[in-house]
């Protein structure tokens, strides 16, 4: 793994929740990753650029000590490595790319779900297992609240059952783990989505121009996920009321039907999904034949 090599590198994590949406985004991007099951590295077929697959409590590090150019990871591993350098006085300097649209959960904390809860001031005295103990730790003391702080790398949500700890400090995006270990969650602490990172003193120009080819792909596709393309038939009557339920449909496009004057089709680039009741509503208005259609890529 040559230190000197002008290539690009991005750290980002090997296997668990973040990997594969990672890969995705990158593919999306017009990478072409060869990747060999159990390879670190994996060259980049059609860019000057590897991609380094590791623990995501280690890609922080790696783009901070500028082995790695970018970093793709989440915001809770990152502030936490933040915290940990800033405490140690290590280098902790990055440039966050572009917040990304997965990996979206919340750090919180949870108790036991018999045990009294009525604000933090109740976890005064007590002993709290996380993974992410800079991050509580700058909670408690933002609330004025003593506590212990036990970490444990995993299994967290065991702990109070097993009697070593009164509370936990985990993350947290559908609570279902929560439940089935009979905890409830109480408080938020830190709510978390991917980010890509750069390293701070990043001057090599061919590797500055890549990231500036990527960056607009990058966002391209974020836009594009989070877009539909949506195509109806409306009574030409109903129009108005019809184009107004539509979300971020400013100028739709009205096409004729072919041997029908009283429905037009519309179609229309909308900035989120239609849910449910929307379609029930259009569909109460008089369109008909609703598509919705997924975007793979747009540019502006
Ligand atoms: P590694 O082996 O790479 O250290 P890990 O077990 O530490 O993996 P994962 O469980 O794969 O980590 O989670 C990676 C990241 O995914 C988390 O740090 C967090 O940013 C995000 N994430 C999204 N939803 C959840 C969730 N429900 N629980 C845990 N992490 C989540
Ligand atoms: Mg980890």
């Amino acid at each position: 793994f040559n230190q000197h090599s002008s290539r690009l590198r991005i750290a980002m994590q090997k296997s668990g929740r973040l990997s594969q949406e990672s890969q995705a985004l990158l593919g999306s991007c017009g990478l072409k990753i060869n990747l060999r099951e159990q390879r670190l590295i994996a060259h980049v077929e059609n860019m000057a650029i590897d991609i380094l697959r590791v623990r995501d409590d280690d890609i922080p590090g790696l783009v901070m000590d500028g082995v790695c150019d970018l970093g793709i990871v989440g915001e809770n591993v990152l502030e936490e490595e933040s915290l940990q350098r800033q405490l140690d006085n290590e280098p902790c300097d990055y440039a966050v790319l572009s917040r990304l649209n997965f990996g979206g959960c919340r750090l919180s904390i949870a108790v036991q779900q018999e045990s009294a809860y009525d604000g933090p001031a109740s976890l005064n005295g007590k002993t709290i297992a996380t993974t992410y103990p800079r991050l509580l730790n700058r909670y408690l003391k933002q609330q004025g609240v003593q506590a212990r702080i036990v970490t444990l790398k995993g299994s967290v949500e065991v702990a109070p059952r097993a009697g070593l700890a009164d509370a936990i400090c985990d993350l947290v995006s559908t609570g279902a783990t929560l439940e089935a270990n009979g905890l409830k969650e109480v408080e938020v602490i830190y709510r978390s989505k991917a980010v890509l990172i750069q390293r701070k003193d990043l001057a090599d120009a061919a590797q500055l121009k890549l990231i500036n080819t990527l960056m607009p792909r990058i966002n391209a596709v974020m836009q594009a996920n989070e877009s539909k393309y949506i195509m109806l038939h409306a009574p030409k009557a109903r129009l108005d009321d019809i184009i107004a339920l539509l979300p971020g449909a400013e100028n739709p496009t009205l096409l004729p039907l072919a041997g029908n004057d009283d429905q037009m089709a519309v179609h229309v680039v909308s900035s989120e999904t239609l849910f449910w009741e929307t379609m029930e509503q259009l569909k109460s208005l008089g369109a008909s034949s609703i598509l919705v259609l997924p975007i793979e890529k747009m540019m502006e």
